[in-house]
């Protein structure tokens, strides 16, 4: 059984729809796909139909932005209820933010000497679709002012960039109890590629597991061989769950094919029996 737990589409900053995920997930081998677009759910649907037209198994998750120790940290979010007052109102909050940091950074842009408009944004951002830094590169490649998103990133939009502008996320601990009370489990994302891993050592995972947190993905493109075998380890020490997915964007990020990563059938039966034991807790049943 193959299974891929971490994918976005262009309900975020993917460059395919919910449905041609299932099928292409279907095509690449995978028993089971999860759909993780940024902060929203609202590729569910699409993807669920798809998903009992192609015979697989899709997992409704979000990757959500949260915040720690003053470092981005992205929380993936499985299985919680869509309706949730409280979790729809955060991921809501979170997506205005993302908006609101539009104008602020083509101010600094300009102010760079780099050219770009409200308009160009907009043609390079699928209708719908949750607002990223991704369209922004897209929008720049468009221009010809780079050639590619991981250009921009590397000279325009990284933390270190000229057009870098923070925006509000939710602190983590803050999310991970969101996640739970909305019936659903959370596993950290990438938690040791470059941007966390200071801020998510040892005594930090045990903290969060205590809080809530379900699991850790190790398997991702972000970490190498080195870095998985010593998270599996504390993973494993901490009784965390284990996964390892794509984080496939489709065209969107080179090397980051569907089912490039996997997770191991018995560490998504527990999470599955995690998520149950959360919906009987929120009193979903
Ligand atoms: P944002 O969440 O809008 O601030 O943008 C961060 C997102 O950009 C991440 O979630 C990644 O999906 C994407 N990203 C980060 N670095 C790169 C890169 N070098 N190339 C393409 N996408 C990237
Ligand atoms: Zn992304
Ligand atoms: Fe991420
Ligand atoms: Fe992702």
């Amino acid at each position: 059984m193959r299974i891929d737990l971490h994918t976005h589409t262009t309900r975020s900053d993917g460059t395919e729809s919910p449905a041609a995920l299932v099928r292409l997930a279907r095509r690449a081998g995978l028993d089971v796909v999860a759909i993780t677009d940024h902060d929203t759910t609202a590729g569910w649907e699409e993807a669920a139909a798809a998903a009992d037209d192609a015979g697989i198994e899709l997992v409704r998750g979000m990757e959500l932005s949260t915040r720690h120790g003053g470092r981005s940290v992205h929380l993936l979010a499985y299985l919680t209820d869509p309706a949730d007052a409280e979790l729809l109102a955060e991921t809501e909050r979170v997506v205005a933010g993302r908006r609101d940091r539009v104008p602020a950074l083509l101010a600094k842009l300009t102010a760079a000497g780099v050219e770009l408009t409200a308009d160009d944004i907009e043609r390079a951002t699928p209708p719908g679709a949750v607002t990223g830094r991704p369209h922004i590169a897209d929008a720049l490649v468009a221009r010809g002012v780079v050639t590619s998103r991981d250009a921009a990133f590397a000279t325009i939009l990284g933390p270190n960039g000229p057009g870098f502008v923070r925006r509000y996320a939710t602190p983590l601990v803050e999310a991970i109890g969101l996640v739970a009370r909305a019936g659903g489990v959370s596993v950290l994302a990438h938690p040791w590629a470059r941007s966390s891993r200071e801020v998510l050592d040892r005594e930090t995972l045990a903290r969060l597991r205590d809080a809530g947190l379900t699991g850790v993905e190790v398997d991702h493109q972000d970490h190498d061989s080195d870095v998985r075998r010593e998270l599996r380890a504390l993973a494993d020490q901490l009784g965390l769950v284990v996964t390892g997915s794509s984080d496939w964007h489709g065209a969107g990020k080179a090397d980051h094919e569907l089912g490039c990563n996997t997770t191991d059938p018995e560490q998504y039966a527990r999470l599955k029996e995690c998520a149950r034991a959360a919906a009987a807790a929120a009193g979903q049943g």
